[in-house]
């Protein structure tokens, strides 16, 4: 069998994630979110039918000294590392299904179809659970992988030592679930040829662009910035207006200014999302404050560029204030930006493309017609026909069902996207038109040329 006739069991991984979540840490009902924090007896639960999942599959499995399961189907190469793929299944209190649980249930679901191909691969391939990554339970995000990269501050011992809210250490957590493991924690002795993750976009811009798949190719660079403002304390009904120092007032203006800087420049996205007032007392003009600036662009060349332009923004508030209100600039915390591997991105660009048919696509743009799409006349084209053959996939089973598909192109009638103030259709732009074709094609090619 070609290799690209492998598929993974959509509705196997769908049914296992539900299932487990179900079993696993779920909200009660109606919620469907899930409250699996690292370590817990749900998080145990969950871990121990993974690595029995995994040791049915023929996976050897190492648990390192931050809890971190690898679990690792050999391959035909002695003396390569692993491929890994994986993600976390801890999740914060209130956390979805997807978040990821779907990044080590896809996983698991790669191994199951090698497994039951009988595909021996050259590489070792891993499936990877990484502790913590939400840090939602002991404090730090991104925290086993982070030690295992040695590239993060809070190494394996801080780590060790970390309590969570009831005052239980991190290393007694790892031991009463059994999941202090004697592998070290550290990718130089225990190493991966490349590492895999699928992951929900946790923003609006797939769906936006109509888009089911996108590739990241780099982890963006972030800064934080803790800011104190500070003014004039005074009572709220004795002093005059005039000649405040109100560091709230003066706080408030800078923190509009940090979303206006990242709205006119365009160069990332910044953020306040906590800020403290000193006094916090209702007949107090306040003094003290203090808010914190996340700032998060491509590169890390953009992160000082978009942090100077807030900075400058903020002198020009305080001369505009003109009292006796100041500011003070703390950095906190920041990671640079991380580009993926070229390799890896093409391999994941090769792999997503291939579920398109490759050569309809260019057809396409040559049949839509602006105002209204019919997938089944540009699929009868003799262009189709040629197309077809060109592919060349492995003859589909000539089943009833594979007839009735092909008899079933569903048709896309244009509808405007909506009307203008003068009650004017306006129309999709013609890159989303393509777009829409290209799916409905897409669907009916996979549905009349799979074979289960
Ligand atoms: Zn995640």
């Amino acid at each position: 069998m070609p290799f690209k006739r492998f598929k993974i069991n959509g509705d196997r991984l769908n049914s296992t994630l539900q299932e487990t979540c179900t079993s696993y840490g779920a909200l009660p009902a109606p919620s469907t979110g899930m409250c699996r924090l690292t370590l817990t007896p749900s998080d145990k639960a969950a871990r121990d039918w993974l690595v029995s999942e995994c040791k049915s599959l023929g996976c050897d499995i190492k648990i390192d000294q931050m809890g971190n399961i690898f679990a690792i189907r050999p391959g035909t190469a002695g003396n390569k590392a692993p491929i890994g793929m994986g993600s976390h299944m801890d999740t914060q209190p209130a956390g979805g299904r997807y978040d990821g649980i779907l990044g080590v249930q896809s996983a698991l679901e790669v191994l199951r179809t090698l497994h039951e191909n009988s595909i021996q691969t050259y590489h070792p391939i891993a499936l990877i659970n990484w502790t913590n990554e939400e840090g939602a339970r002991f404090p730090g995000a991104m925290m086993a992988s982070g030690v295992w990269s040695t590239h993060s501050s809070t190494d394996l011992s801080a780590c060790h030592a970390l309590r969570d809210t009831d005052k239980i250490s991190m290393a007694t957590a790892l031991q009463e679930t059994g999941y202090l493991g004697p592998t070290p924690c550290d990718y130089r002795e225990n190493n991966l040829s490349a590492h895999f993750e699928l992951h929900i976009e946790q923003g609006p811009i797939l769906e936006r662009e109509r888009k089911e798949v996108g590739i990241v190719t780099s982890v963006q660079g972030m800064k934080w910035f803790a800011i104190r403002v500070t003014g004039r304390e005074g009572h709220s009904g004795t002093t005059p207006m005039e000649g405040r120092a109100d560091a709230l007032v003066t706080a408030a203006r800078l923190i509009t200014a940090v979303r206006d800087t990242a709205v006119q420049t365009g160069l990332g996205v910044a953020t306040v999302g906590v800020i403290s007032s000193d006094t916090s007392s209702q007949a107090t003009i306040p003094a003290g404050v203090g808010f914190v600036v996340d700032v998060r662009c491509d590169t890390d060349d953009l992160v000082d560029q978009l942090s100077e332009s807030i900075l400058r923004a903020f002198d020009q508030v305080i001369k505009e204030e003109d009292n006796a209100t100041t500011y003070s600039v703390e950095r906190t915390w920041g990671l640079p930006e991380s580009k993926f591997h070229p390799d890896c991105i093409e391999a994941v660009k090769k792999a997503a493309v291939g579920l398109y048919p490759p050569r309809l696509s260019p057809l396409l743009a040559n049949f839509i017609q602006p105002r209204q799409l019919h997938a089944s006349t540009i699929m009868s084209s003799p262009a189709k026909r040629k197309a077809e053959k060109d592919i060349s996939p492995p003859k589909p089973k000539k089943t009833k069902s594979t007839t009735k598909a092909k008899t079933e192109i569903p048709a896309y009638h244009l509808t405007p996207s909506r009307q203008d103030e003068s009650g004017e259709n306006v129309w999709p732009a013609r890159k989303e038109q393509i777009e829409r074709a290209r799916e409905i094609i897409r669907d009916w090619y996979i549905k009349t040329h799979s074979t289960d």
